[in-house]
């Protein structure tokens, strides 16, 4: 037996017991003919004591025998500190060369070298934490559908192009030669199909990929809670899934999140938040103040179809140099503003702009009611087309509500986002794009529209949609689905997909479609994301064991990396891959 006991398990009243622990050599220090071993496993650290000098070498795996005894001086920074073993044999079961960087939660490695030496990273506490988390959620999710009557049922990998709108990862199929498999963004299409086979409640805890630029803290792989429902309303999905966060929240976390939880139109939070996934663990809401502004001679802002402001609390104080500053922060391409307006509403009564040339301290006051702040307050104000300009409102809104220190990461403020417009014009490409994916249905008051050959009235076209969204990130997502053949041929028509291409593309689902769909709607809530934010963190990566860089790339393993002209052979490829110069 290699073991009795874990290295975190023993405390003052196993007192007088041999045990054996097995583990490895956190730390090892000689001290007056004595040798003091911190022993690390998964579940803590526990200090052995050997009367004598030994030489063990940092992550060294040993197996030690010997006596629980009270320790003379406690350590009451780990559950353990009370007692140490008093080893009276050890066992060396195996060497470890110096690991490259310290396994302590503060490691001195650097990124890079800790993604090389993830099996090692992953020995840190808080990665194993969050790994632990990450195994709590799903295990919570498991409970919450299974007692709801859902089925976890597993959909193929290799398959054909699914609609999440984003590139596909490819497979070339050997025993097919010259064709593909593309890999799955979501399971989308499989979770439909299973719904006309009669399954009514499906959700699977699955891996997706998307081969997109990584953006900031995007995986090409990563893992959605996927789930979809027959005979259901928008209503019945919100509500069940809403059960779902709220047990997730309190099993997890012991926090109670409000019932029943807000909802936002997808306009209110445009309008307000400058955003689809509006963070409101606190205000500072967008105002319009167009008609407050133009008609003063100040050219910028009369020739422009939309001003907007927000009043940031307690800023009034700025220097100039911080407005400065903060003038640059907005004309980063990222924001892309092209300037910044501010008005200040001093402390001793004052008011004060950067416009003052154009605007009397009545008109700026008016500004302010119209913002509604307040003394202390500075009044941000950008310009330009209306959705454009709401968007950089509502980035430099949450810039300030971090500089100001109000988006804790340990307060949650969870919302539904409803009423999506179901198409997005896209004015580069000149045609429609799903705003969500193209199964998903028009609201039935809204097909007249739907079916109008006017742009604006397609525009107009609202969907059953739905969005979860915490303190400022989409977590979930999903729709009722366009279950009649004829809808979902309407819907490829003016996407532009031509018959043919529908065909070809989706041929299988519309065929499904005719042999009686029920009603249905589902979602899917990022897994990885869910569990950074309830570890309280910004980055995915920290909850996935195996992850990739930015590059795409798994530096463990190195890979993506070049196969062998037999295996290119094999697969009918040309082995003259073109290479793209850096
Ligand atoms: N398949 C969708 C997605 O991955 C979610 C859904 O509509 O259920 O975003």
């Amino acid at each position: 037996m290699y073991r009795t006991s874990t290295c975190g398990e023993l405390r003052i009243s196993d007192v007088g017991k041999t045990v054996t622990l097995a583990g490895w050599v956190q730390r090892s220090r000689k001290l007056g003919g004595m040798t003091f071993i911190d022993l690390r496993d998964r579940y803590g650290i526990t200090q052995l004591v050997v009367e004598n000098d030994l030489s063990l070498g940092r992550e060294f795996v040993i197996q030690a025998t010997g006596k629980v005894v009270e320790r003379e001086s406690k350590n009451p920074k780990i559950p353990t500190g009370d007692i140490e073993i008093k080893v009276e044999s050890i066992n060396i079961l195996n060497k470890s060369l110096t690991p490259p960087f310290t396994i302590e939660d503060q490691s001195d490695g650097g990124e890079d070298l800790r993604a090389k030496y993830r099996y090692l990273d992953l020995r840190r506490n808080p990665l194993k934490k969050a790994l632990e988390l990450r195994h709590r959620i799903a295990h919570e999710v498991r409970n919450y559908l299974d007692a709801q009557g859902f089925l976890e049922i597993e959909t193929p990998y290799l398959i054909k192009s699914t609609p999440e709108g984003a590139r596909d990862f490819v497979v070339p199929s050997r025993m097919n030669p010259g064709q593909f498999y593309a890999l799955p963004q979501s399971p989308q299409t499989f979770k439909q199909l299973l719904m006309v086979a009669g399954y009514d409640r499906y959700f699977q805890i699955v891996r997706c990929f998307r081969d997109e630029d990584l953006r900031a803290d995007r995986q090409p792989e990563f893992t959605q809670i996927d789930c979809e429902m027959s005979f259901v309303e928008q209503e019945d999905v919100l509500g069940m899934f809403e059960g779902m966060m709220r047990s997730l929240f309190k099993n997890v976390l012991d926090v109670d999140i409000p019932n029943p939880m807000p909802r936002m139109c997808w306009y209110d939070a445009m309008d307000k938040y400058g955003s689809d996934k509006p963070d409101v663990r606190f205000g500072m809401t967008i105002h319009e103040i167009t008609s407050e502004v133009q008609g003063h001679g100040f050219g910028v802002f009369d020739s422009v179809p939309y001003v907007g402001a927000i009043a940031v609390p307690g800023a009034a104080g700025y220097t100039r140099k911080q407005t400065d500053e903060l003038t640059e922060w907005v004309k980063r391409p990222q924001v892309g503003a092209k300037g910044l307006v501010y008005i200040k509403l001093n402390e001793d009564g004052t008011i004060k702009s950067s416009v003052d040339k154009f605007y009397s301290e009545d008109d700026l006051r008016k500004v302010a009611a119209a913002v509604e702040a307040k003394t202390g307050d500075m009044i941000l104000v950008l310009c330009g087309q209306k959705r454009k300009t709401q968007t950089q409102l509502g980035v430099l809104r949450v810039e300030m509500g971090g500089r100001l220190g109000l988006r804790d990461p340990h307060v949650f403020a969870p919302l539904w986002i409803v009423d999506f417009p179901l198409l997005e014009w896209s004015e580069e490409d000149g045609r429609f794009y799903a705003m969500h994916h193209p199964f998903t249905a028009p609201k039935p008051e809204h097909l007249d529209w739907f079916y109008s050959d006017k742009k604006e009235d397609l525009e107009r076209v609202c969907a059953n949609a739905y969005d979860f969204v915490l303190n400022g990130t989409e977590l979930g997502g999903g729709s009722i689905r366009i279950h009649q053949a004829d809808v979902q041929e309407r819907m490829f028509q003016v996407l532009g997909i031509g018959k043919e291409e529908a065909e070809y593309k989706f041929g299988f689902i519309i065929n499904a479609f005719k042999f009686g769909a029920p009603p249905h709607g589902g979602l899917a809530f990022g897994f990885d994301r869910t569990c950074a934010l309830f570890g309280g963190q910004e980055t995915i990566r920290d909850y996935i064991a195996f992850p990739k860089n930015n590059q795409g790339r798994d530096v463990m393993i190195d890979a993506p990396s070049k196969i062998d002209a037999v295996q290119m052979d094999e697969l009918c490829l040309a082995s003259t891959v073109k290479t793209i110069d850096p």
